[in-house]
């Protein structure tokens, strides 16, 4: 980056000192016009700090003599660490670097320097745009996944809590606001306001620890419309002073919604926490397997590990044979007595250390940990032949034979897991394809 001639560095130095801010205004200009960036811009305190920021910014990259250069990294990087915090999508700035470098660009072009030398300054300058670019999305991506970590440690802390015991608590601080305001309206004179529901301890619990706890529930979403109708239509009209004869009728019948309100709210909470005892032990509830959820977590985790102790790990594919029969023949009850035998006898043959995941409606997923490529094709050949041998028992004492394809995968040092994945998938499929029954090692 050193090798730019004096000259060039002189002119590059020149236009952004003298240009920065029309840079900065070119910037702003645009990047308000994107949707996903005008939000991070709009707000009037932002827009004159990070107006005269980027002004600082372009003077300091560009400048001769240079700074520096460990001031200039640490800032770069400090930059990315507040693009990661405030989560400022990477694109935008690889955009608001690209635009910046097109006026740059123009603004280098209409100086009267000779060809060559402009050339030269133009390419330099998107150089050092891209190192400076290259520092931020390293601190960024850093960031990021630090704080990934921690959000996951946290849900983790939250979801740690006695979960019955926070149920009933949530249940009985619902039902004493319930009863406050039921004890305001029957009390003269008439309230002026009745106490929000989204500011009681109910609420208060809602908004602020059940969003990390019960992260992407449905019921969150339900819960919170609720809430929204109860304080802004429901208890403002309770609130409207009324007379004559309906009075007391309106005023039943508001109760009478709010009552409804409050059971449905109940019944959600209720569903929410029943949700979150199944992601609790992180456990399919028929089979008690490992949720397919957490297949990324491991499978990444297992690919780190085997990567730096140069381990080996392998991945079965199995998928029940002809298990739509099963269904057709003797009733999906019977289907899911089925898998969860299925289950039983996996986790039986497996190690303490594998992992065992229900991947979809009768497939599973096998994570043999730290193995030989021969043991693993060994153990997958002992399961189906378990499976062959094993009674499946259904209602009435009725007995079934039940088979599996398996495809086996061993870890080849493709970083990316879903590749390993589809390997697996498609020597199960071969499985099915010359017979079931059997066990196929992918390529
Ligand atoms: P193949 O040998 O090719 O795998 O045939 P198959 O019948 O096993 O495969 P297919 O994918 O056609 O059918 C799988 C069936 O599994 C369809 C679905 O209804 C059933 N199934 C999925 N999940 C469950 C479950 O949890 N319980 C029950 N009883 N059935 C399930
Ligand atoms: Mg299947
Ligand atoms: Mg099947």
């Amino acid at each position: 980056m050193n090798s730019a001639s004096p000259e060039c560095r002189r002119l590059l130095a020149e236009v952004a000192q003298r240009d920065a801010a029309l840079l900065a205004d070119a910037f702003y200009a645009t990047m308000e016009r994107h949707p996903q960036a005008a939000p991070f811009l709009t707000n009037n305190v932002v827009h004159d700090r990070l107006h005269a920021s980027m002004m600082r910014w372009v003077q300091e990259i560009y400048a001769d003599p240079p700074q520096e250069a460990a001031t200039v990294v640490a800032h770069q990087r400090h930059v990315g660490e507040v693009h990661a915090r405030i989560h400022l999508p990477i694109h935008l700035v690889a955009r608001g670097a690209r635009l910046l470098k097109h006026v740059l660009n123009n603004q280098l072009a209409v100086s009267d320097a000779p060809e060559t030398l402009l050339r030269e300054t133009q390419t330099y300058a998107g150089q050092l745009m891209d190192l400076a670019l290259e520092l931020m999305s390293e601190a960024y991506q850093r960031n990021t996944q630090r704080s990934a970590r921690n959000d996951e440690a946290y849900r983790l802390f939250s979801l740690g809590q006695n979960m019955s015991v926070e149920r009933e608590k949530q249940r009985s601080v619902l039902l004493e606001w319930g009863q406050e305001v039921l004890f305001m309206l029957h009390r003269l004179p008439q309230p002026a306001v009745l106490p929000a529901l989204s500011r009681s301890e109910f609420g208060l619990w809602f908004h602020h620890k059940a969003s990390a706890m019960f992260e992407g529930a449905p019921e969150v979403e339900l819960i919170a419309e609720i809430m929204e109708r109860v304080d802004e239509t429901l208890l403002p009209q309770m609130c409207v002073p009324q007379d004559g004869e309906d009075a007391s009728r309106q005023l039943q019948s508001l109760i009478m919604t709010l009552q409804t309100e409050l059971d449905n709210l109940k019944f959600q909470l209720s569903a929410l926490f029943e949700r979150q005892l199944e992601v609790e032990n992180g456990r399919d509830t028929l089979t008690r397997l490992l949720n397919r959820r957490f297949l990324p977590s491991v499978l990444s985790r297992e690919i780190k590990v085997a990567t730096e102790r140069h381990t080996q790990f392998a991945m079965l594919m199995i998928d029940v044979d002809h298990f739509k029969h099963i269904n057709d023949e003797y009733g999906h009850e019977a289907g899911d007595m089925v898998l969860q035998q299925a289950a039983m006898l996996i986790l039986n043959s497996v190690r303490n250390g594998d992992f065992v995941f229900r991947y979809g409606g009768e497939e599973m997923l096998v994570m043999l940990v730290e193995i030989d490529p021969q043991v693993a094709c060994r153990i997958a050949e002992t399961l189906r032949h378990r499976f062959e041998t094993n009674e499946f028992l259904v209602s009435m004492g009725r007995k079934l034979q039940v088979t599996i394809s398996v495809g086996v995968a061993v870890y080849d040092g493709h970083p990316d897991y879903q590749y390993l994945i589809n390997r697996a998938d498609q020597a199960m499929y071969e499985a099915k394809q010359t017979g079931r029954n059997r066990v196929c090692v992918a390529p």
